[in-house]
């Protein structure tokens, strides 16, 4: 089995569901769909019931976070019946409109504390924002909560999130990027965790539609960067996948 603990199946298009479903079928892969915002979260309750090994969380991503920020207690129902509150977080490098950095703030921080109280893990963008995401988590005491997705902040800012026991997934650009393999050589293999971000993830990296059985890809990578056997990685991950996902 593999486990993609950070993908998007809306971020495929519709007629190429069936081919997705498949994938994942035939590789033996559980796919933790991330949300965006309200509509995204039902698409991927839609694509749960159609296949079993998907997986959807609930979350605003920080890109979808407006100047505006709506009534969020409303969410409460949506995040008692996930086990991961995802995609939130803070995003000040890919997002240019500076004036969403303070309802990002407050969207994060509100889902931070909703998974404090009702026992969630988080599924975490930090882009640009690494150093205020650690301090939200460190005074909500979530750290031990976090899967941190694709990190690729500094190494300083990595080494507190390690000493707190966070999960990171190391995603598609293990095979292709310098600074992600020295980031998955640091994090212990206890808390790694996989991850394909969606069919656009490696296209950003090498120009590739990605499927969800890229997953293979990324477990071998790290593998080859750890220095370890496919079967230990899996011993891990499956660890993870059962207490954090499975009852
Ligand atoms: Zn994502």
């Amino acid at each position: 089995m593999y486990i993609d603990f950070h993908n998007h199946i809306d971020f495929y298009k519709n007629d190429e569901l069936q081919k997705v479903y498949k994938d994942i079928e035939k590789n033996n892969i559980k796919v933790i769909s991330c949300a965006m915002d309200e509509e995204s979260y039902k698409n991927n309750l839609r694509f749960s019931k159609e296949c079993d090994s998907i997986i959807s969380t609930f979350g605003i991503h920080p890109w979808r976070v407006t100047k505006e920020i709506p009534n969020l207690d409303i969410y409460d129902d949506y995040i008692k019946n996930i086990k991961i509150i995802g995609e939130i977080g803070l995003d000040f490098h890919w997002v240019e409109d500076k004036s969403t950095f303070e309802p990002q703030v407050k969207v994060f921080k509100h889902f931070v504390k909703k998974a404090k109280k009702y026992d969630k893990f988080l599924n975490i963008h930090t882009k640009g924002a690494e150093e205020l995401v650690y301090e939200i988590l460190y005074k909500e005491n979530m750290l031990e909560k976090s899967i941190i997705h694709w990190y690729s902040g500094d190494i300083y800012t990595l080494n507190k999130f390690i000493d707190a026991n966070s999960l990171f997934t190391i995603s598609v650009d293990i095979n292709y990027s310098e600074k992600t393999k020295e980031i998955a050589k640091l994090i212990p293999i206890s808390n790694i965790l996989a991850e394909t971000d969606g069919p656009t993830a490696l296209e950003w990296v090498n120009g590739a539609y990605g499927m969800p059985s890229e997953i293979i890809n990324v477990y071998n990578g790290i593998c080859r960067v750890k220095n370890i056997e496919l079967d230990e990685l899996k011993f891990y991950i499956d660890n993870h996948y059962d207490r954090i996902i499975k009852d």
